[in-house]
Formats: structure tokens, C-alpha cells, sequence
């Protein structure tokens, strides 16, 4: 991609009302632009570390055999109604249409996945399955003021799972523990598997944590890694002695960025989800859900993964794989086109040739400028070609300050 061509630039300061570090890094550096308070337009750069976000956690899901599909967002009241949840829930939307008709938009889909599944669940033999989806929740947030790691509109993964009894939905939810430990590693975050109150469905429920100032959550947790709980619900305090002998326990704030959660049978009584087993004797399905929060984790990345100069993206899942800047300015930019520019050229169809993923900058911009908009937009790697680095290009990793000057063979191949 030409930077020149690119929909969405950066600039210089954050508009006065961002006022979330992941926000005004996102919006400085191009990725996202703020609509209304708590929702976001996800602009080419910020759409595509969604998308790799995205397909670290589709293939993790893929593996523990869920299955992709994609629920309403505009919802059934009387579904809602059925499990008491049109009334009790408080951050949920409630549309009235031109013909006066009343629908729930989507903050999550048990509502209209149990309905679902029920056509499709009748012997023991259904069973079990898990289904999953990616798509955009709306919840009336009370507070909207953390960028992207609270919005009002924001992306979630939701997976879904059903049992024929408990003992084969625990296996399962030890199976997804260990997809989500995967998820977050490749993401490259330190995710803390925290204790929470299991709410109204049962005694515990997981959360992933990952420590960082903006988090609105507290954990008390054992840095020998043993133990973990909500501060919300923990008869746990902080400075008690860990058990095992790995000090005291610390309290700090922490961003949820998943969440796991048995739900029983309550929703399956809700809606008459119920299975035949080998004798014939109609069973209740016992079900999990299980939560990721796939906007919330870019702005989580940004938020513990950057520096004075911007932010710092891993491999996994930059916008692009390397930040191609050519120096020279006007006079490289000159008809015929300079030796700068031709190798530009060159370095820039190689690499993509070899599949590297390039973002250009092509402008008639000052060294200054364009190394302060690499650092700024964070992609891992910055390649610089200029007539005093001659048929090398300089090879220089964003988290560092060492460059080295490579041929554009050494440079592909560093990159495969
Ligand atoms: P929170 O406690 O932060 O309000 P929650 O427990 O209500 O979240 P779930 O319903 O379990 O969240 O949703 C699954 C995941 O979706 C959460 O772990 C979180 O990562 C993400 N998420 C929830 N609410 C939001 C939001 N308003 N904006 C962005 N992400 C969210
Ligand atoms: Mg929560």
C-alpha cells in the first residue's frame, strides 16, 4: 500500500475529548475516528489488525471444533422476554420501529442461539456441538469515556457450547481455557485467568485479564502465577501470604479482555432445550458461553504495548508487515524518477512479490516527518532506502534503536 493512497492519515494531536491513551494513540496514528461517544469507525489500518485479531481467534476456535456462523443483530422482544432479560438487563437497547414494533439490539445472543439450536436438538446423538460468531454487540454503556476498550458498539467473539451432561461441558471448558491461553500468547499479551463471580448461572465463571493502568477491573493476584480473583467478589485481600510461598498477593488494574462462563441449564430450561437420551426421557441441555472482546483487545494491545513515540505492534498482528520510507524528497520524487525512488520501487515489489505486506511511504516528506509517522503507526519492522544507504536498504526493527544495512535478498529473506 501506497501511504500516499491510503484512506486515513495521521495527525499530529488527538481531538481534545479523546481522552483514553488507546484512543488517542488509534486515532493519532490513523486506525480509528470516534462517531459519537463510545463508537468507532475502524478505518483500513485499524480494519485490518481487527481482521488479524480475528483470524488468530477464528483458527483457535476452529481447533476445538467450533463452528463459524452469524447471528441477527436486531433481536426477537419475546425471546427476551421469555428469559427475563428484556426487563433486567441494564445496558440493553431497545429500538422502537416506524410500525411501533419493539426489538432488543443484540449486547449478546443466548436469546437467539437457544431458539435456534432447539430446531436442531432432538436425541443425544445431536450432541455435544459448540458454534461461535464474530460480529458487532451494542450495549448502552453507562460510561464510555476508555476509547475502544468500552464502547457501545464494539466487536465480540461469542462461542457457544451444548452438553448432554456436566461432566462432558466441563471437559469442554478446561478445552476452551487452553484455545484461550493460545489466543492471547499469539496476541502477544499476558492474559491472568481470573476468578469472577459465576452471576445468576453458577458458582465461578473465568476471566482473562490482562494488567494495565486503564483496566476498570481489579484483580488481587499471586505474581507466582498460582492465583487470581475479581476484587469484586474475592474474600481474598491483597498482602495476605500466598499459600504456596510466592509472597503477597497484589492488587492492580487490569483490562478483561475474555471472558468464560457455565451457564447450566438455565437457559435451556428458559426456552424447553432438552435432548432424548438412550432410554427415550427428555434431558435438559446443559450449555457454556464463552467471550472475547476482539475490539477491546486492539485497544488493549495499544494500550500496553507502546512508547513516547507511538505504538508498538507484534508481528501477529501489525496492519503491515514493514514500513518502506525512501529519503530524498522533491529531487527523489524528479522526472525520470531518481535511483532513490526506482529502488523504492524495486524493495516495494519484491517484498510483495514474496508476500511481505508493505506500507509505502511515498510522499515528498522530511526524514523527520516520515520516521515520526513510523514510529507513530508502530509497524514492527522500517526499512530505509536513500541515496547514502545506496543498493542497501536499512533494516530496523520499531522496539529498537540498532539498524543494519542489508542487499534486498537479505532483506526478503529476513523477512520470510
Ligand atoms: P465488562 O465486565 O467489561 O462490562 P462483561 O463481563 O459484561 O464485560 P461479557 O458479556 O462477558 O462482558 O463479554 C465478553 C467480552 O466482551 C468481555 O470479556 C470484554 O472483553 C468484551 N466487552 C464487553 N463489553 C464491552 C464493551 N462495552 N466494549 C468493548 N468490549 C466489551
Ligand atoms: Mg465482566
Amino acid at each position: 500500500m501506497r501511504y500516499s493512497k491510503l484512506f486515513g492519515k495521521t495527525i499530529k494531536n488527538a481531538p481534545n475529548d479523546e481522552v483514553s491513551l488507546n484512543s488517542k494513540l488509534l486515532t493519532r496514528a490513523g486506525f480509528i475516528r470516534r462517531e459519537v461517544s463510545g463508537v468507532y469507525n475502524y478505518l483500513p489500518l485499524g480494519l485490518r489488525v481487527i481482521e488479524k485479531i480475528s483470524n488468530i481467534v477464528r483458527e483457535e476456535m476452529h481447533a476445538i471444533g467450533g463452528q463459524e456462523l452469524l447471528l441477527s443483530a436486531l433481536q426477537n422482544k419475546q425471546s427476551w422476554e421469555k428469559t427475563g432479560r428484556w426487563k433486567s438487563f441494564d445496558v440493553l437497547f431497545k429500538l422502537t420501529s416506524v410500525l411501533d414494533r419493539e426489538y432488543p439490539l443484540g449486547p449478546t445472543h443466548e436469546e437467539v442461539i437457544i431458539p435456534l439450536a432447539k430446531q436442531f436438538i432432538s436425541s443425544y446423538k445431536d450432541l455435544p456441538f459448540s458454534v461461535y460468531q464474530i460480529q458487532t454487540k451494542f450495549r448502552d454503556e453507562k460510561r464510555a469515556k476508555s476509547g475502544i476498550l468500552r464502547g457501545r458498539e464494539f466487536l465480540m467473539k461469542d462461542l457457544y457450547s451444548f452438553h448432554a451432561d456436566e461432566k462432558d461441558f466441563k471437559k469442554y471448558y478446561e478445552t476452551v481455557k487452553k484455545a484461550y491461553k493460545k489466543i492471547f500468547k499469539r496476541l502477544g499479551l499476558i492474559a491472568i485467568e481470573t476468578e469472577a463471580s459465576g452471576g445468576s448461572f453458577s458458582k465461578v465463571s473465568h476471566e482473562y485479564q490482562v494488567i494495565a493502568a486503564a483496566g476498570e477491573d481489579e484483580i488481587i493476584y499471586c505474581p507466582g502465577g498460582d492465583f487470581s480473583a475479581n476484587s469484586e467478589i474475592s474474600p481474598v485481600k491483597e498482602g495476605k501470604q500466598c499459600d504456596l510461598g510466592h509472597g503477597a498477593l497484589k492488587k492492580v488494574k487490569a483490562i478483561e479482555v475474555g471472558n468464560i462462563f457455565p451457564l447450566g441449564t438455565k437457559f435451556s430450561d428458559a426456552f424447553g432445550l432438552t435432548y432424548k437420551n438412550k432410554e427415550g426421557k427428555d434431558i435438559p441441555v446443559v450449555m457454556g458461553c464463552y467471550g472475547i472482546g476482539i475490539s477491546r483487545l486492539m485497544g488493549t494491545i495499544a494500550e500496553v504495548h507502546n512508547d513516547e513515540k507511538g505504538i508498538v505492534w507484534s508481528k501477529e498482528v501489525a496492519p503491515y508487515d514493514v514500513h518502506l520510507v525512501h529519503l530524498g524528497g522533491v529531487e527523489a520524487a524528479a522526472s525520470p524518477p531518481s535511483e532513490v525512488i526506482r529502488f523504492a520501487d524495486e524493495v516495494y515489489e519484491t517484498l510483495k512479490k514474496n508476500g511481505v505486506e508493505v506500507l509505502w511511504d511515498d510522499r515528498e516528506e522530511s526524514p523527520g516527518t516520515k520516521f515520526a509517522d513510523a514510529d507513530l503507526i508502530g509497524i514492527p519492522v522500517r526499512l530505509v532506502v536513500s541515496k547514502r544507504n545506496g543498493d542497501k536498504v536499512e533494516f530496523k526493527n520499531r522496539n529498537s534503536e540498532k539498524s543494519e544495512l542489508l542487499s534486498l535478498g537479505e532483506t526478503a529473506k529476513k523477512l520470510r
